[in-house]
């Protein structure tokens, strides 16, 4: 219980469109609809913009819009105060040395880590690794913290979680009971289910210091087949990793989260795949990595557009321990 100290301002008292001045719930409704699903939406659009989306005149407009940068605090902070909160940062160890190297030391906390990659190149072994990772001491490479899953594609392997964790002689059962796995039917479910974690932290009084969604894209890519529909998927999309983002932001837990990849078919040389989700899914994960079977069995992961870190590769093995080191 003594981790409620720290924990800041509930995400749910946070402000939300209905606290805007001149903004009903059919208003937001309308806004909803133009693309305006949150404060920050709002906070950086044209009064043109939310006059043509809710009929508002252009002093309420601005009104409301003046209203949502206050809210959001959209100040400056200096770079010493996002220094010092970067030294909270915290990482898991996934088993592989060369891997946590690549990532600087792990997977870091306050953001989300993604990996892409094709069918079987280690997405889901690298999450059941962590799952049980994640458990271990901080002296031991983990965060001591119980783990969030959510299993988009009844992925998850209780099994395999035994395996690892006795890899490290950890009781298997109590590895297992550490982990909260909720499976999602569909994309809204994944969502709501993302909404819930903030809960188990602050009613419940869980050590979230894991949340894995996998996979992160799934259900979206599957219910919203062809173009017309695809900014409203993008749209839910952003929501998503924004309740994810803020988690990992406010509670200093990592959110790892994994994607699928689709042949890129006007690409003829290098590797012809990208990750689902487009821009909107690569701006909200803060690490991202691609990742692919090498030689003889091995993996390969290539740290993409790190904001920090250089661009590299390393090769690890997927084990009966979970993931080591060639
Ligand atoms: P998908 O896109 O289908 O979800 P993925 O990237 O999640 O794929 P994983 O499930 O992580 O793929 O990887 C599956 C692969 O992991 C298997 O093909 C196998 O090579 C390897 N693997 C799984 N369990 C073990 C194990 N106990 N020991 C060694 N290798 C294993
Ligand atoms: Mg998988």
């Amino acid at each position: 219980m003594d981790q409620e100290l720290d924990i800041p301002k509930s995400m749910k008292d946070t402000q939300t469109l209905e606290d805007l001045p001149g903004v009903g719930a059919a208003t937001v409704d309308k806004l909803a609809a133009a693309g305006f699903g949150d404060l920050m939406a709002v906070a950086v659009a044209t009064p043109g913009e939310i006059m043509d989306a809710t009929g508002m005149t252009e002093a309420v407009a601005k009104k409301a819009i003046h209203a949502a940068r206050e809210m959001l605090d959209m100040g400056f902070s200096s770079g010493i105060d996002i220094y010092e909160k970067r030294k909270n940062v915290l990482r898991i160890t996934s088993g592989s040395k060369e891997l946590d190297k690549l990532l600087n030391g792990g997977f870091e906390t306050t953001g989300i880590t993604e990996t892409y990659g094709a069918y079987g190149s280690g997405k889901s072994q690298i999450g059941h690794a962590l799952a049980v990772r994640a458990q271990l001491p901080p002296e031991k490479g983990g965060l001591g913290g119980i783990v969030v899953y959510i299993d988009t594609e009844s992925t998850f392997r209780p099994e395999r979680i035994i395996e690892i964790a006795n890899g490290l002689k950890l009781d298997p059962d109590e590895v297992l009971r550490n982990i909260k796995v909720a499976r999602a039917y569909n994309s809204d479910h994944q969502m709501l289910l993302a909404e819930k974690i903030e809960d188990l932290i602050k009613k419940d009084g869980l050590n979230v210091k894991l949340v894995i969604v996998d996979s992160l894209t799934s259900h979206f890519r599957a219910e919203y087949v062809g173009r017309g529909t695809l900014a409203g998927r993008q749209q839910k999309l952003n929501k998503h990793m924004h309740v994810l983002s803020k988690l990992a932001d406010m509670y200093n837990l990592c959110v790892y989260v994994t994607n699928q990849v689709m042949a890129k078919p006007d690409m003829f040389f290098g590797d012809p795949t990208e990750a689902i989700g487009g821009h909107i899914v690569g701006h909200n994960s803060q690490t991202r990595i691609y990742l692919r079977k090498g030689k003889k069995g091995t993996r390969v992961a290539k740290l993409v557009d790190s904001p920090y870190l250089p661009d590299g590769e390393c090769g690890f093995m997927i084990t009966l321990n979970g993931v080591e080191d060639i």
